[in-house]
């Protein structure tokens, strides 16, 4: 990694950089951290430069590439925050500051979890910015893990999975999600890590003929019917998730269907839809399997046609259907956003983040302390939504007011319909308890069970929940419990 390859990212990616700047800081940073090593033994501007050039990878903007370069100066060097100030500026000293307060974290178990997550908030709230240059020095930190003791290679690991894979996971940001969660799983998991990792280099090999003939057949098609074909290409699923798939289907990976996908970029919406068309003309498409983000996005964001499909031979094939611009959301989430504006700050952050961001930059206003601050964190910020882990570190939303019952529907039918309990921050805790932002939340289940216990219709909040009880309730049941004009 040298210099010239940032550089060359950034023209790659043809980003506004000021290149006589980008230099000056190069070599501020490289004269500061002089004489420094990494514990892998590599000079320590190494690691600025991988962090800027992540930066430049995910598109950002010049203070915040020049941010990177810098980010561990005033922490580890004898270089202060003013040195950076007058030289590099007020914007590029703010957002240094940012992460060298988030850098005196310390993770220890569920105790500092909340604690952990306020200090992500915060910074986030005055420049998301901040956040994503975190992301990217965690990401270099975690390439290079292999040389720490290994206690705190799996503090390190965890912690990525439990906070900063999921909070880029809600920006939206696909690619550095993915990124963040496989470097920490080998550590976290080593054992599963092999697994899954030889389960996916095995299926593609046997998919990797059935999915040349698929592409052929269905760019063909498309291009009888006039639909422009932007880019066609497989997509690798994350080992992580796919390992977290598997746990919720019992390691049963006949019921995973997105192990393998397509990837279609097409121009506009309605050719998203006719090539779905196509495509369900062209192969057989699995009942239950078609879903449409793009009139339904997900909670952070995500467009695309979902559909699910079998091959000549009856493989399964997921086909994911997108615009270009969809497809750049996916993959950068809120980071797709700044290569577009010439303002820096959260001024530039798109509607459909601002809510969320915009909650907690209300409640930064206020200073107050710790236990003030959890209180409000629960009471303003997550007002009409609450937002919950699952023992893996996936962030669940959910409205206000919603019970462990309503999160194991959430996470999958199966977990609802045998419910027998739930573990809120570790401790037991009623099935109608109201949940709280932050919460870590696991349900124990019995296989046994054999269904809902229809009382929990009483104290459900989730439609979802509420339909999926009421399906699995027998008729006489149901007539009881709900007077007749009220049926649907
Ligand atoms: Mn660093």
């Amino acid at each position: 990694m040298t210099f010239s390859t940032l550089l060359a990212t950034i023209k790659k990616n043809k980003l506004k950089v000021d290149a006589e700047l980008l230099e000056l800081a190069y070599g501020f940073a490289k004269e500061a951290h002089h004489g420094q090593i990494r514990l892998s033994g590599e000079p320590y501007i190494t690691h600025s430069l991988v962090t800027a050039n992540t930066l430049a990878g995910l598109r950002m903007d010049e203070p915040t590439i020049l941010a990177g370069l810098l980010h561990d100066v005033p922490e580890d060097t004898p270089r202060t925050l003013n040195d950076i100030r007058e030289n590099f500026g007020e914007e590029v000293a703010m957002l240094v500051e940012g992460i060298t307060k988030l850098g005196k974290l310390k993770y220890r178990g569920i105790d500092r979890y909340i604690e952990n997550l306020r200090k992500m908030f915060v910074a986030m709230s005055s420049d998301i910015r901040t956040i994503i240059i975190k992301f990217a020095d965690r990401l270099h930190n975690l390439e290079t893990l292999s040389a720490l003791p290994q206690r705190k290679q799996i503090r390190i690991a965890q912690e990525t999975l439990e906070i900063y894979a999921p909070i880029a996971h809600r920006l939206g940001i696909g690619v550095l999600r993915t990124a963040l969660e496989d470097a920490a799983f080998k550590y976290v998991f080593p054992k599963e890590y092999e697994r899954v990792t030889s389960l996916i280099e095995v299926r593609s090999k046997q998919y990797t003929e059935s999915l040349a003939r698929v592409k052929e057949r269905l760019m063909e098609a498309l291009r009888r019917n006039n639909i422009h074909v932007v880019d066609c290409h497989g997509r690798n699923k994350g080992l992580y998730s796919l390992y977290k798939k598997l746990l919720y289907h019992n390691n049963d990976i006949s019921q995973i269907y997105d192990l393998i996908a397509l990837r279609v970029v097409v121009p506009t919406i309605s050719d998203c839809y006719a090539a779905l068309g196509i495509a369900h003309s062209l192969l057989k498409p699995l009942k239950g399997r078609i879903k449409d983000y793009i009139a339904q996005p997900k909670p952070n964001q995500y467009r695309s046609l979902h559909t699910t499909v079998f091959c000549d031979l009856g493989e399964i094939v997921e086909i994911q259907i997108r615009t270009s611009e969809m497809h750049e959301e996916a993959e950068y989430g809120i980071a797709a956003h700044w290569q577009y504006s010439t303002i820096g700050s959260n001024r530039n952050i798109p509607a459909e983040f601002a809510d969320w961001i915009e909650e907690l930059a209300k409640w930064h206003k206020h200073k107050s302390d710790t236990k003030e601050y959890l209180k409000s964190l629960k009471l303003e910020v997550f007002q009409n939504r609450i937002f919950v882990f699952t023992p893996d570190g996936d962030v669940i939303e959910l409205p206000d007011g919603s019970t462990p019952i309503d999160f194991a529907y959430h996470i999958h039918t199966d977990i609802g319909n045998k419910a027998v309990g739930a573990k809120i921050n570790d401790e037991m805790a009623p099935l109608d308890v109201e949940l709280k932002s932050g919460d870590l939340v696991e349900i124990i289940t019995d296989k046994n069970r054999k269904g809902p216990n229809y009382d929990w219709l009483k104290f459900v909040k989730t439609r979802s929940a509420r339909g999926k009880i009421r399906q699995y309730a027998k008729p006489h049941l149901w007539q009881r419990l709900t007077p007749w004009p009220l049926r649907k």
